[in-house]
């Protein structure tokens, strides 16, 4: 199995970030579950890439050849590819995942989660979309997410959908058992 992990380009400010992605890392490596990832070497991306790593898992790595230098793509990794742009990276990393899985981060992980999960939305394909939600850091995305169903702009089993876990060991059981719901589309 394979893990596509969305996090941070940064650390955050919190050390807990940094702490919870590489016992992840270490979590999935020990239970021979590879990750997928954005390629890059900085910020919890880093961090997390590093700690399975390290503790001899398989790390597939996707990098835009723009982002190559700014990101610092990590060259200690399992596979490194270097794609031509962001959209054959996220989609060479759709393909290559069982499953998806956003730990803290900024715009670009919350772009690449969304977009996982309203792909599932309208059935182009049924694997699981998560949070790991350390120290309660998307506590306020699903509460609005929430509030978009209230509101009659999401169907309440989208929302069921979604994983929530702050242990590895519950995050990657949940996803083990996940079924999907029917597309919209059937
Ligand atoms: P961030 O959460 O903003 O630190 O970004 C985390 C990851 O998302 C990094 O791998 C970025 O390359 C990627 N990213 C940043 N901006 C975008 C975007 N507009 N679309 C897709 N991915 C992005």
């Amino acid at each position: 199995m394979k893990i596509a992990v969305y996090c941070g380009s940064n650390k955050g400010k919190n050390p807990l970030y940094e702490q919870e992605a590489r016992r992840l890392g270490e979590y999935l490596a020990k239970n021979n579950i590879g990750m997928v990832y954005g390629g890059g070497g900085v910020g919890l991306m880093g961090a997390i890439a590093d700690s399975v790593m390290s503790n001899g898992g398989y790390v597939f790595g996707v990098i835009p050849e723009h982002l190559k230098s700014k990101e610092v793509a990590h060259f200690g990794l399992s596979e490194l590819h270097v794609v031509k742009d962001m959209h054959i990276r996220k989609n060479m990393m759709i393909q290559n995942a069982d499953a998806f899985v956003a730990m803290p981060g900024g715009a670009g992980t919350m772009e690449e989660i969304f977009e996982v999960w309203t792909w599932l939305q309208i059935g182009y394909h049924k694997k699981a979309c998560a949070f790991y939600n350390v120290g309660g850091f998307y506590d306020k995305l699903l509460e609005f997410i929430s509030y978009m169903v209230e509101q009659g702009f999401l169907d309440k089993k989208y929302l069921d959908a979604l994983i929530v876990e702050s242990e590895p060991e519950k995050l990657i059981e949940a996803i083990k058992k996940y079924k999907s719901p029917l597309s919209k589309f059937k």
